[in-house]
Order: structure tokens, then C-alpha cells, then sequence
């Protein structure tokens, strides 16, 4: 077995740069090694793990699950299925949070439900005078965000718990949340790989809800969380955008505006009291 036999096994079960990547994290091989000594032998077990990966990939597991690791805003984040995957849509939530925190000499943020801690650990590393805390519900994804946060060298107070619950009494200059907002039931639930990703950070689980459930309760109990002209603001599903501005301003929130991702999707929405 070669690494050019390796990838030709793999040719028609899997996506050719999925098939790449897995054989180069099997081997410990660049790409470049790849393409000037295809007739390097593979030992066996890394052709056993490429095996492995190869199946369960063309099973729909997702790469990511698979490595262990995937990549946002040029950092590697581990990441296990105990959290969501890194969406690189999700980069505009950090690019407008960035802009509100860079307004303030020291500000306070919180990231609630932040999973593999991809928001708040950016945040915290490209705005140094931000004391960031980050909140989240699932105990093994804390676990997670915490390892990120120590291997990147992101100073995170994480907390556990429902939403605000473990902010009582505290304050801050931004609230950012990616909250789930898929409907329970959206037909997406079923497709590329989501079915691997945990549900409790896809979608709120109502019965024949639009989705919203989360972030009805953010922007609720927000307001007693922000300082005067503070920010809220959220990631959403692509038709959301108008709903989610009615729940601001319902709530006494300034300036709602929703601002579209690089694809031209609705995907933030942001406020402030
Ligand atoms: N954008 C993700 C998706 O469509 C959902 C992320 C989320 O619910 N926060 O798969």
C-alpha cells in the first residue's frame, strides 16, 4: 500500500479533499509529500486508521469529528461531538462584536452558549483589553472550550449553566450568543452530517416551533445584563432576520439591524439598550 494506492481506494466513497486531508492525518504526510512521493509505502496502521476514517466519513460522520480538530479565523480549535462544528459564517458574529467592543478602553463580554468557545475565544485573543466570560450549558463541551482556551493562550472565564443563570448580578458592555436556532423538524436536521452534531446546540427541540425559543429567552433576560448602550447580538437562520429585530425592539432595544454573512444570508442581528 502507497499513499497514491491509499487515496485511489478511497476514490468514489469519499470527496476527493476530504480523502486528502484524512490520508495526510493518518500519515502525518503534507500535501506537498503527497503529490512529489506518491509511492511512499504506508505503514499499517496508518492505512488501518485511513480505513477507518474513509468508512465512517462515507457514513456521514463529519471530518472534523473524525481529527478532532477543525479550523476558524485561522486558529485550530479541537473539537469533539460534544459541540458544533466551527461555521465560518459565524466569523461575522466576532467581525461585529470586535467593532462594538472596540468602542470601550475595557470591555466586559459574555459568550453565551459557546460550545467549542470558538466566539469568545477569538474575541478574547483579538481584543486583549476584554475581560471575556463564556457561558454554556453542556458540561463536555466546557471541557472543550477550556482545552481551546488553554492551547491558545485566551484568557475565558467559562461558567456553567442555563443561559444567564451563572452571570447573576454582573454586567456587560456586549452579550454575544450563536444560540440553536434550527426549527425542530427542519428537514436540514437530517443533512450533511448534522445528525453527528449535538442537538442541543442545532435547535431548541420545541414541537412545531420556529426556532426561536433561544433567543426569545436571550433577548428577555438580556436587558438585565447590559450596561447603559450596551450590545446584544446573535447569530440566526437565514429567514429569521425579521423576527429577531421585532424581539429587540419589543424589548426597548435601539437600532436593531440584521446584517448578512459572506454568502449575502441574514446571520446577525444586534441591538443595543
Ligand atoms: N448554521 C448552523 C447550521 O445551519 C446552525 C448553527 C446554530 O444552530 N447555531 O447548520
Amino acid at each position: 500500500m502507497t499513499l497514491f494506492s491509499a487515496l485511489t481506494a478511497a476514490k468514489g466513497q469519499i470527496d476527493r479533499l476530504d480523502a486528502r486531508l484524512l490520508l495526510q492525518y493518518a500519515t502525518g504526510c503534507s500535501h506537498a509529500d503527497l503529490l512529489a512521493r506518491p509511492e511512499t509505502p504506508l505503514m499499517a496502521p496508518a492505512w488501518q486508521q485511513f480505513a477507518e476514517w474513509v468508512a465512517r466519513r462515507a457514513a456521514g460522520e463529519p471530518l472534523a469529528y473524525l481529527v478532532g480538530e477543525a479550523e476558524f479565523r485561522g486558529r485550530v480549535f479541537q473539537v469533539s461531538p460534544a459541540v458544533l462544528i466551527p461555521r465560518p459564517e459565524t466569523e461575522l458574529l466576532i467581525e461585529l462584536a470586535l467593532d462594538k467592543m472596540r468602542q470601550r478602553t475595557a470591555p466586559k463580554v459574555v459568550d453565551l452558549g459557546t460550545g467549542s468557545g470558538i466566539v469568545a475565544i477569538s474575541l478574547a485573543l483579538e481584543c486583549r483589553a476584554a475581560a471575556v466570560s463564556a457561558v454554556d450549558l453542556s458540561a463536555p463541551a466546557l471541557d472543550v472550550a477550556r482545552s481551546n482556551a488553554g492551547r491558545l493562550g485566551a484568557e475565558v472565564d467559562f461558567r456553567h449553566g442555563d443561559w444567564f443563570a451563572p452571570l447573576v448580578g454582573q454586567c456587560f458592555d456586549v452579550i454575544v450568543a450563536n444560540p440553536p436556532y434550527v426549527a425542530a423538524g427542519d428537514p436540514h436536521l437530517a443533512l450533511n452530517g448534522l445528525p453527528h452534531e449535538p442537538q442541543m446546540a442545532l435547535t431548541d427541540q420545541e414541537a412545531g416551533g420556529d426556532g426561536l425559543a433561544c433567543i426569545r429567552r436571550i433577548v428577555a433576560d438580556a436587558p438585565a445584563h447590559l450596561a447603559p448602550g450596551g450590545w446584544l447580538l446573535f447569530e440566526h437562520g437565514y429567514d429569521q432576520g425579521e423576527a429577531s429585530r421585532n424581539l429587540l425592539t419589543a424589548a426597548g432595544f435601539q437600532a436593531a439591524s440584521t446584517y448578512p454573512d459572506l454568502a449575502g444570508i441574514d446571520r446577525v442581528t444586534a441591538g443595543y439598550l
